[in-house]
């Protein structure tokens, strides 16, 4: 089986890409999953299409050399139609690695999620020589990418 590009540890074909090929997303987290993966795959027909119309840009913009490497979830949920996912998504850049942080939200239309806006925070990530290592491998930092 392949996995899933969003990190969750379970297949594609039983994660996101039922999602990406056009099925609900039946929760936040799992529109806010399908849209990581679409970061990943750089799919932007499917970022457009799960952004609410109010607030989708008329272009994304993919940077070339982002390797993207983990996925943290620290908070979700969803009350009537408003939802909330908050995550750290860890990616490097050449040998330079950086986590964005963000609290995302979202409203069901039509009963279908749709990603409104988020609040973001970009900051360069320096592990310490035992942290754990942001590429995901669960190997400390000096012995692993460090
Ligand atoms: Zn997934
Ligand atoms: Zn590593």
């Amino acid at each position: 089986m392949s996995l899933c590009s969003c990190h969750s540890g379970r297949s594609a074909s039983e994660c996101c890409e039922p999602i990406l090929a056009g099925a609900r997303a039946g929760s936040p987290l799992a529109l806010m999953r399908s849209r990581y993966t679409a970061f990943v795959t750089e799919n932007a027909e499917y970022l457009k299409r799960s952004w609410h119309p109010d607030y989708c840009p008329d272009t994304l913009e993919f940077a070339a050399d982002t390797q993207w490497t983990q996925l943290l979830i620290l908070d979700h949920g969803e009350d009537g139609n408003s939802g909330h996912v908050h995550f750290i998504a860890r990616f490097r850049e050449g040998t330079e690695w950086f986590e964005l942080e963000e609290k995302s939200r979202f409203e069901k239309i039509d009963d279908d999620w749709k990603y409104l806006a988020g609040n973001t925070d970009f900051r360069p990530l320096s592990p310490g020589r035992n942290d754990a290592c942001p590429c995901g491998s669960g190997r400390k930092w000096k012995k692993c990418c460090g």
